[in-house]
């Protein structure tokens, strides 16, 4: 089953709305339309840039599609400071990440929470990019595999198989987060091929064959070729270099 390849760039808690526009512009006008044909490529940027970067894209003439990084698992009411799918979804995102690190470990997110996150995200459909990732200390224990496979089953329990085949997974190990050191091929590929039989067991092997299961942690354009490569990694979630535009485009490229 061939998976289009996805590359989402998670731009965190960076750039003002103009410097969002000058991004969008620069990835655009680097990445010809031939690339994406082959690979779907979605820039994330703060709430506070979705409009400026809709308004761009919009007009059909930049074919990238946009995302949020966090949404509420409320539909609305007294959730001061939260942004529900709904308006989400009006701003035109395609997709939402949910379960990252970062909010998993500063903001104290559990993975009933993310499931919530991740059933309100499809109840508007967006499609949720779903991460999970073990520490440093679960790794060196051995005890990344059974790690990852538990967070995901909890991320997303009670959830359809109709519902999984309409997310994204994303493997983030922690250690691999904004400190240059990526995980090897052989170590991304090991824990997304787990994620795959995982999603065969809480749907169907069909579903889980449609799935894109990306890696995420310091992913540039120099080793997105090799980790693309293993048979279950379908693609990246890209934070620092998501701000550079050449380097961006050229791994996008590349995948
Ligand atoms: C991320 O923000 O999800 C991420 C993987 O960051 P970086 O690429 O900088 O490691």
């Amino acid at each position: 089953m061939a998976r289009k390849p996805l590359i989402a760039g998670n731009w965190k808690m960076n750039l003002n709305h103009l410097e969002a526009i000058a991004l969008v512009q620069k990835i655009a006008f680097t990445l010809p339309d031939k690339y994406l044909e082959k690979v779907d490529v979605t820039v994330i940027p703060p709430f506070t840039d979705i409009r400026s970067v809709q308004t761009l894209v919009d007009g059909d003439k930049i074919k990238l599609t946009y995302g949020a990084q966090d949404v509420s698992a409320h539909a609305s009411g007294a959730y001061t400071g939260e942004i529900s799918a709904a308006m989400l979804a009006k701003l035109g995102c395609t997709y939402v990440v949910v379960g990252h690190s970062e909010r998993r470990t500063l903001h104290g997110e559990t993975d009933e929470l993310v499931r919530d996150k991740t059933k309100a995200a499809l109840g508007h459909g967006l499609t949720p990019i779903v991460c999970i990732g073990e520490g440093l200390d679960i790794r060196e224990a051995g005890n990344h595999v059974a790690y990852n496979v538990e967070q995901l089953k909890g991320s997303l329990a009670g959830l359809s198989a109709d519902d999984i085949a309409k997310i994204v997974v994303a493997y983030e190990p922690v250690w691999a987060i904004g400190t240059g050191k990526v995980a090897s091929a052989a170590d991304a590929q090991e824990v997304c091929a787990a994620v795959r039989s995982t999603l065969a067991e809480l749907a169907s092997p069909e579903i889980a064959a449609t799935v894109r299961v990306l890696y995420g942690g310091s992913v540039n354009a120099k080793n997105v070729g090799e980790l693309i490569a293993q048979p279950d990694v379908d693609g990246g979630l890209v934070g620092g270099a998501s701000l550079k535009a050449d380097e961006f485009a050229q791994l996008s490229a590349i995948a």
